[in-house]
């Protein structure tokens, strides 16, 4: 059976405070979310702004593959403007809950039911196919919700959908008035599920259970206050649990972690570590336990594989670091130690350990070095020419030139200064050849004095979530950076070229 996925990213999820877009960034992630294969997006709000009117528009043009959607109070005046964006479906509210009718709307709960089905006949008379929503659903009183969803369902509604507006539900409850909705009005059913206590994703699960076809959710779970629940949990679980077998969605899973992180840059929403499924830490493992299991067979530690999802497993290691682990994470390098090496490296890797640092890659190969004497690593990039301007009343240019496996590529590009000129510059070379992108750049002064020395630490991520980390010291705070993000994109091109090899045997 498939199950419809809404998603409300560029609705609910713009609601999340801080953040708003622009039109054209709205158009960017629409497009995405059809790429993923969403049934329906909620593209907005028509009504509340000019801007908002214009990117739904540019979204309807857009020739999109999904249904398209807009929300609407129970108004006239709503329901126009959504009409006039070139939408045919809406997805209308009105709050049926006591402490929304009281404090709110200020309204009985038979003015609320009148003005709703007002507005599905409204709709409907104009055409659009029409989903209605009893805000705040979970705290209305039991028998007048169903009372409500049978007369939208008369008055010609072509979806019911249940807001868990303030996350207040459990899993048996959504169930039972999941049950109710579909035995009154004998429509289609979504769930609309909020994340305050941490259950929109099983409450959205249950609904399914109990008989919903729909849910609305969105990408990294944003949304207002705790957010929405997330696509990509709620996929996954679908799919990956026992319990999930007898459904299945349109979302190629492939793409959710792209999908995460591209939408993660527009809102300006860092997503946690732990996350599920996109969070840094979902497939990346250290103690030595676990290290062993996972190279052994991965599904050990691992409920489902990295690449289901567009991601690649990585290891660290560190105190908790075994022999099996620090020899694996070496060998992504091409690094092979003897026995004896390895022992030696281990040793010293838990030593840092034990001080309480973290042992990244860039520590790992760097001890590895020592043991090993140098020129351990292959390198594949050089750096063969490279300059910037910067000054007041010129805006800061970099010029880089490249030799990758042999061939010479160069590029030029602006920034905000010297070193994110000069970082674009790069970019724009080895994001065409490899898509590596810097994640994280990090700058410190070693000692004082403007002839100090400064210390850069990078981290580069390509395309399939392969990460590496990079360090180097220098006195230039250019020259410094430059070099450490090319040591960054040796390192992670390196570990791909490798693992192709692999895959090729
Ligand atoms: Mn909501």
């Amino acid at each position: 059976m498939k199950v419809r996925i809404f998603d409300t990213t560029l609705r609910d999820g713009e609601q999340t405070p801080g953040v708003a877009l622009s039109p054209d960034k709205k158009l960017a992630i629409a497009k995405r979310l059809d790429d993923l294969g969403v049934d329906a997006i909620e593209t907005g709000f028509p009504v509340i702004s000019e801007g908002e009117q214009h990117a739904i528009k540019l979204i309807t043009k857009a020739n999109l593959a999904a249904d398209l959607c807009g929300l609407a109070r129970t108004n006239k005046k709503d329901i126009d403007a959504a009409i006039d964006c070139g939408l045919n479906y809406i997805h209308t509210f009105i709050a049926t809950s006591d402490i929304h009718l009281q404090y709110k709307l200020k309204m009985s709960r038979e003015q609320a039911l009148e003005k709703a089905i007002e507005a599905v006949e409204y709709a409907k008379s104009h055409g659009l196919q029409v989903e209605f929503s009893a805000e705040d659903a979970t705290r209305t009183d039991r028998d007048f919700l169903k009372h409500v969803f049978g007369e939208v369902a008369k008055a010609g509604a072509d979806r019911i959908d249940i807001p868990d507006t303030v996350g207040y539900s459990t899993p048996q409850y959504i169930a039972e008035i999941t049950r109710d909705a579909i035995l009154t009005s004998n429509l289609p059913v979504s769930v609309h599920c909020h994340n305050d206590f941490g259950l929109a994703v099983a409450n959205a699960i249950s609904g399914i259970q109990a008989g919903a076809q729909c849910a609305h959710v969105t990408i990294n779970g944003i949304g207002e206050r705790a957010g929405n629940a997330s696509l990509e949990e709620f996929v996954m679980a679908l799919q990956c649990l026992p319990f999930g077998q007898q459904w299945e969605t349109g979302i190629n899973t492939k793409l959710l972690y792209e999908t995460s992180k591209f939408v993660s840059n527009l809102v300006g929403i860092v997503v946690q570590p732990n996350k599920a499924i996109v969070g840094e830490n979902a497939f990346g493992h250290e103690s030595g336990i676990h290290t062993h299991g996972i190279l052994n067979n991965p599904l050990t530690y691992e409920p489902i594989s990295p690449e289901l999802v567009g991601r690649s497993r990585w290891l660290q290691v560190g105190k908790h670091a075994g022999v099996h682990g620090v020899s694996a994470m070496l060998n992504e390098y091409g690094v092979k130690p003897s026995e004896d090496q390895l022992r030696q490296i281990l040793e010293k890797v838990k030593t840092i350990g034990d001080q309480g640092k973290q042992v990244t890659d860039v520590e790992l190969l760097s001890i590895a070095n020592e043991i090993l004497g140098e020129h351990t690593i292959k390198r594949l990039v050089q750096l063969s020419g490279f300059s910037v301007s910067t000054g007041i009343g010129t805006m800061p240019y970099a010029f880089i030139k490249l030799n990758i496996d042999g061939t010479d590529y160069s590029g030029t590009d602006y920034g905000v200064g010297p070193v994110d000129a000069a970082l674009n510059a790069i970019q724009k070379i080895t994001g065409e050849i490899a898509k590596v992108r810097v994640k994280e750049y990090k700058l410190d002064s070693i000692s004082g004095g403007s002839d100090a020395l400064c210390e850069v630490t990078i981290k580069v991520e390509d395309a399939y979530g392969n990460m590496a980390s990079a360090k180097s010291i220098g006195e230039d705070i250019v020259t410094t950076s430059v070099q450490a993000v090319i040591e960054g994109i040796n390192r992670i091109m390196l570990k791909k070229t490798l693992k192709q090899k692999k895959i090729g045997n």
